[in-house]
């Protein structure tokens, strides 16, 4: 069943567990992604973000996740627009039917990524959407489809107030992990999420750059208020891995089997991440 982003969040964070948001842009991450989150009867985000509407637009994503939505196990599912920086995109996915948007005004300085935000937030809530912004940004790790951004954390004192001014539903937060995979070890800091987790109160917090962080620091994120976490170059490089091990060693091998095999390789990352996310439910 679809559900607003909010809903979903709210009850994550008032069990202790998160929910994956995992990163799709076409019918095999589509149907991988909600084949995993079904077979686990757990909540799953199916998101699309801004640097993808070249593979897929928001009507036809959200018509291929309407349509596999309804086939076996009935899980509450969101349809989030991920990292976006236009209006009118965001307008367009409302329209389209997203259940949620991510407007990204972290390269903005405070005061305008308030006013923007703030703007996004009026125009998505009078359509019952949420929101997502973004405080503070991530480095870049490899393999990763972002834009290249230096690393600064969220300041705790500033999440708070960028919460109560903006109104939004949920906020990413910087503390050390990457967009893509890590180049070295992972340097998560779990403090500064606790001293962020303490201002905010109940507003679910949001850890982007999910792919290759160590299970303990998802757990203790998930502990100090992470409530939704985004995969998304590892789905990427687990897909691109298995079909250039397939392809070198047949040479005939068919389209049809090279969709079916990118579609179980999207299916086990996302059940490895749903099982992780949900394992620690209170
Ligand atoms: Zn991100």
């Amino acid at each position: 069943m679809l559900k607003n982003l909010k809903s979903l969040l709210d009850e994550a964070k008032e069990n202790s567990y998160a929910i994956g948001s995992y990163s799709c842009y076409n019918y095999e991450t589509i149907r991988g992604a909600i084949e995993a989150i079904k077979k686990l009867k757990v909540p799953g985000i199916i998101a699309l973000g801004e640097n993808y509407l070249n593979n897929i637009n928001p009507e036809e994503f959200v018509d291929i996740v309407k349509s596999l939505e309804k086939i076996g196990e009935d899980v509450p599912i969101a349809i989030h627009l991920d990292h976006c920086k236009s209006i009118d995109h965001i307008v367009q996915a409302i329209q389209a039917g997203f259940t949620s948007v991510m407007y990204d005004g972290s390269d903005l300085d405070f005061v305008e990524n308030i006013m923007k935000t703030k703007k996004v937030v009026d125009i998505a809530h009078a359509a019952n959407v949420s929101v997502e912004a973004e405080l503070g940004s991530l480095a870049l790790g490899e393999f990763s489809n972002e834009e290249g951004a230096e690393q600064i954390y969220t300041d705790p004192e500033q999440a708070k107030q960028f919460i109560e001014e903006t109104g939004v539903d949920a906020l990413a937060v910087s503390i050390g992990t990457v967009h893509g995979m890590y180049k070295g070890v992972p340097k998560v800091n779990v403090n500064v999420l606790k001293k962020i987790n303490e201002k905010v109160g109940d507003t679910p917090l949001v850890l982007h750059g999910g792919s290759g962080t160590p299970e303990d620091v998802i757990k203790e994120c998930i502990k100090n208020g992470i409530t939704k976490i985004n995969v998304n170059t590892e789905i990427s490089v687990n897909v691109v891995n298995q079909i250039r091990d397939k392809l070198a060693k047949e040479e005939k091998y068919h389209f049809s089997k090279v969709s079916l095999l990118a579609k179980e390789a999207v299916k086990e990352v996302v059940l490895k991440y749903s099982q992780l996310f949900y394992s620690v439910r209170s």
